[in-house]
């Protein structure tokens, strides 16, 4: 997930790139970087946002008709000037920019650094650089061909952008699985990770497909895909406003998030969970197997969603792994002295990796022996730092401030972890455990289905945007699911909302139910399903409203509820990510009837970096 640009024609290319940099920003911003082609290549990269590679170019010669820039969000390598791209190939010739993931790099850098290549930096694409360069310069050919044979032998996702300093009037790029767009103008050439940064120049555009390979000139486009085989160009007209493209034709950044989570979640698993083989490669489990499977203890340090998150990473941990686990307020737990012995292990989990309460917690408990885990979303954050191993969740960056397509990925990557962890310990068997690696195989499709109550929770959120309050309850997996729907609903509608166990309500918040409570149940299939429908029966006894999150086939809590929202069936296990869509989504409906912004609601912060 980064933006990238180039530019090649008449104008000066840097100003077009910097322009485009800044629209993309939103796509990731550790740092960034330009190369430009006048004569000699010249790369300039800074860590940091778009406008601190501005100033730091101040007074350089900038001058190019040719140009490519990124703007990075990590994966291989911390934020750093070192690993920004451009990256340059070992010999200095050709400069490229990268989006995605090289998943066989490792492999790819071994060998050549066998045949003596020394990498500058941690990426994965100086790795698919150089094999390109390795490529061109040993088999004599030119640098189109030698990107073609180097791409049937990636395994990963990648749009790639290549400046060659020996043929200045031409830009090469290629793409699998990241998007790419070229816009077509007078004489000249544009290309980005979306159309923000061409649309001021030009409304005519062609969307590279995957395994196709882009030859720019100033007045020349050729498409072909890795045979070879020319493409005809499907030029289209754009119709689009600026601040519409930036979020993807969505109303908001939280509804584009929402519906990113298919293929975040399949990025999540991706180069991890091999459900052919039975496998889960994890290096940051992995190398650290011993100190996880001998774990006395885990405890689960978080704020917020990411508590949520915790909370059902505790079911999951303690069935699977048979390790006993805690889950804690990352403030409480900084300032209470807590006892902390030298097997526990800490997982720290946070979508920012910078929340303040988090970081000073696993600080404490590092300092008095713990191993620390980070599952955290931005590479080489704080937390990410401070930890003894991790795994990143993947999800991209997040921007509207309630948490929705990180709080899915942070259940993917627990759930894997614990799944490794039980496998090692011999704690599951092995039919419970290809089970499961099925499960979460086939969890992206059933995002896509569920994504398609988008419109009957619309109406639905117009007949309840005015409940003064609203009660959440779950049992089980479905708990924490719950609690984190009252959440969303919080922070996005403000209407008051409380998430409970369900069998504990009767304990209180049962005095709340009257005909005017909304009551949302999350009800899918599961162990519990006979005593939750008995939870439903006590509410509909005191005439409160059920609206029931269920599975489909469920014949019995349709006849209950008020209103339903059916999703597929799923082990108990993997429910709670998709459970959790329908109420993302009843949430942000709510708040946008109710005329709020829900990218920025009040009070809130994204990242929380006070305690
Ligand atoms: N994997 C590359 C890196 O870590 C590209 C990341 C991106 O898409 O920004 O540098």
């Amino acid at each position: 997930m980064c933006g990238i640009v180039a530019y090649i024609g008449p104008r000066e290319a840097y100003p077009v790139i910097l322009k485009g940099l800044k629209r993309l920003e939103y796509r990731g911003y550790d740092s960034s970087g330009v190369a430009l082609l006048n004569g000699d290549l010249r790369v300039y990269k800074k860590k940091g946002k778009v406008n601190e590679l501005e100033e730091s170019l101040i007074g350089k010669d900038v001058h190019a008709h040719a140009g490519i820039g990124h703007t990075r969000w990590a994966t291989h390598g911390e934020p750093s000037d070192r690993n920004a791209h451009p990256h340059q190939s070992a010999n200095g010739k050709l400069a490229m920019i990268h989006n995605g993931i090289i998943e066989n790099y490792a492999q790819l850098k071994t060998e050549l650094q066998k045949k003596g290549y020394v990498f500058k930096s941690d990426t994965d694409t100086e790795v698919l650089l150089n094999f390109i360069e390795d490529i061109h310069e040993n088999n004599q050919c030119g640098l189109e061909e030698a990107v073609r044979i180097a791409l049937k032998r990636v395994v990963g996702a990648y749009v790639i952008v290549l400046l060659d300093a020996a043929n200045p009037d031409t830009i090469i790029a290629a793409r699998k699985g990241s998007p790419l767009v070229i816009g077509v103008g007078k004489g000249e050439h544009f290309l980005a990770s979306d159309a923000s940064p061409i649309i001021e120049y030009t409304k005519e555009v062609v969307y590279v497909n995957d395994y196709e390979l882009a030859i720019l000139k100033a007045d020349e486009l050729v498409l072909k895909n890795l045979g070879n085989e020319k493409i005809t160009p499907f030029v289209q007209k754009l119709d689009l406003e600026l601040a519409a493209i930036e979020k993807g034709g969505y109303d908001h950044f939280m509804l584009k998030e929402i519906f990113e989570q298919p293929d975040t979640i399949f990025d999540c698993l991706r180069g991890r969970l091999d459900v052919s083989n039975a496998t889960i490669t994890m290096a940051g489990v992995q190398n650290n197997i011993e100190h996880l499977k001998l774990a006395n203890r885990i405890i689960m340090v978080a704020c917020g969603t990411s508590w949520h998150a915790g909370l059902i990473a505790e079911y999951v941990f303690e069935e699977l792994c048979r390790i006993p686990v805690e889950v804690e307020y990352a403030s409480e737990f900084r300032y209470r002295n807590p006892v902390i012995h030298k097997g526990d292990v800490i997982f720290a989990i946070s979508q920012s990796g910078e929340t303040a309460d988090t970081i000073v917690a696993i600080e404490r408990a590092k300092e008095q022996g713990a191993f620390i885990f980070g599952v955290v979303n931005v590479v080489g954050s704080s937390i990410a730092r401070i930890s003894n191993a991790g795994a990143y969740t993947h999800a991209g960056p997040e921007i509207g401030v309630a948490s929705t397509k990180a709080f899915t990925a942070q259940l993917v990557v627990l759930t894997m972890i614990a799944l490794k962890i039980a496998k090692e310990k011999n704690t599951i068997s092995e039919e419970r455990y290809v089970h499961l690696l099925n499960e979460l195989h086939e969890a992206p499709e059933k995002v896509k289905e569920i994504l398609l109550l988008n419109d009957k929770i619309q109406e639905l959120a117009e007949k309840y945007k005015d409940a003064k309050d609203a009660l959440y309850l779950g049992r089980g997996y479905n708990f924490p699911v719950a609690l984190e729907g009252a959440l969303k609903l919080k922070e996005i509608s403000y209407i008051h909302a409380e998430g409970y166990a369900a069998a504990e309500m009767k304990h209180g918040p049962i005095a709340l139910v009257d005909e005017n409570l909304p009551v949302v149940f999350v009800a899918t299939k599961d162990s519990y399903h006979e005593k939750i429908i008995s939870n439903i029966q006590e509410i509909k006894a005191r005439k409160g409203k059920v609206v029931a999150v269920i599975s489909e086939g469920d014949e019995t809590i349709p006849q209950l509820s008020e209103d339903i929202m059916v999703v597929p069936q799923a082990d108990e296990l993997v429910a709670p990510m998709l459970s959790v869509i329908p109420l993302q989504l009843f949430a942000y409906h709510i708040g946008v009837a109710k005329g709020y912004d829900v990218d920025k609601p009040r009070n809130l912060a994204k990242s929380v970096t006070v305690e």
